[in-house]
């Protein structure tokens, strides 16, 4: 293999860069040319495509985002547009494409596969929630950040006997909220795996008041409720002060932590070592702290990700 391309797509996570200079500067030490896609899948498909140089990915590897931007691009789903795009690869003398992103990114990686145009797929997503990886790139920083946002919504909780509920991101994916609950030490945690008891909840805030409780920390997954309805109804029942915290974007930035540029560093490496032996339509993932590759049709069809039962069972024993 002698050209290959790299994009970012989907919801950007710290790491991305780290992965992307993986991919290029492994490449380069290999003979191979890298090409990197602006956009993502829209700009595959416009035809905005550069080659790399090993300095184009120098001092990046401690900055959050991804430099290559990222877009949501629909129109990727119809095979015309995916057709276009391999046309433009192809006369660049692309071989192969490395995607970086998450589920969605990983369904178009597995299209241009099935149409002829090998492509790995690496997890970048703060949400957790990809098929054959234990953790995706740009996952624990995340996760450090929101640990950072409870601890400060904890101290002015306590100072002011109040009860703050902390919509954290994920999308039906309860991972980063358990995690960060379990670290930040939170009385609730509420995901989307588990369902929504509302009454049963506002009961137990409720008794717990009654038994002499000051203040509680809810962490909640997005899209399970709304948290600024549900603040009102548990504030009525209580009486004490409740407020609402959707962290939002804040978690999707930020410099990566250690974890996650090693990470990333590894995956992108490991992505082209895989397309140097000839190896493509595979997935990248990290599962009992080894790098494996999977097909990658197999993980995104087959391989649910199961639930982590055993530290959502930690978040109450502990609370
Ligand atoms: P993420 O990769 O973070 O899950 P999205 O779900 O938005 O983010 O997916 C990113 C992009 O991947 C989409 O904007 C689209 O271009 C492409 N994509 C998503 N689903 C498909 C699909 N079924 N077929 C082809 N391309 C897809």
């Amino acid at each position: 293999i002698k050209k290959i391309g790299v994009l970012t797509s989907g919801g950007d996570a710290p790491g991305m860069n780290a992965a992307v200079r993986a991919v290029v500067r492994t490449a380069l030490s290999k003979g191979v040319d890298v090409y990197g896609v602006w956009d993502g899948y829209l700009g595959l498909h416009q035809n905005r495509i550069e080659q790399l140089a090993r300095h184009d990915v120098s001092d990046l590897i401690n900055r959050g985002g991804t430099f290559l931007g990222s877009a949501r691009f629909p129109e990727f789903k119809e095979e015309s547009v995916r057709r276009e795009a391999i046309e433009n690869m192809r006369q660049h003398g692309m071989e192969a494409l490395v995607v970086i992103g998450g589920d969605g990114s990983y369904m178009g990686a597995k299209r241009l596969t099935e149409m002829g145009f090998p492509c790995i797929g690496l997890p970048g997503t703060i949400d957790n929630d990809v098929a054959g990886t234990d953790f995706t790139i740009g996952f624990h920083t995340a996760l450090n950040t929101v640990l950072d946002a409870i601890d400060r919504l904890r101290d002015t909780c306590s100072s002011h006997h109040r009860i703050a509920i902390v919509e954290i991101m994920g999308r039906y994916c309860g991972d980063l909220t358990i995690m960060a609950s379990i670290g930040s030490g939170a009385e609730f945690t509420i995901v989307p795996e588990k369902g929504f008891d509302e009454e049963s909840l506002i009961q137990t805030v409720a008794d717990d008041v009654t038994a002499g409780k000051k203040h509680s920390i809810i962490a909640i997954t997005e899209h399970v409720t709304d948290v600024s309805a549900l603040a009102k109804r548990i504030e009525a029942r209580t009486g004490l002060e409740t407020r609402a915290t959707i962290l939002g974007h804040i978690q999707r930035g930020g410099v990566p932590c250690a974890f996650d540029r090693v990470l990333a560093s590894q995956m992108g490496s490991y992505a082209v070592e895989l397309l140097s032996q000839g190896v493509g339509g595979r997935c990248v993932g990290i599962q009992s702290n080894k790098l494996v590759h999977h097909d990658i049709v197999d993980a995104i069809e087959n391989m649910p990700r199961p639930f982590k039962q055993d530290l959502y069972d930690l978040t109450s024993l502990l609370a």
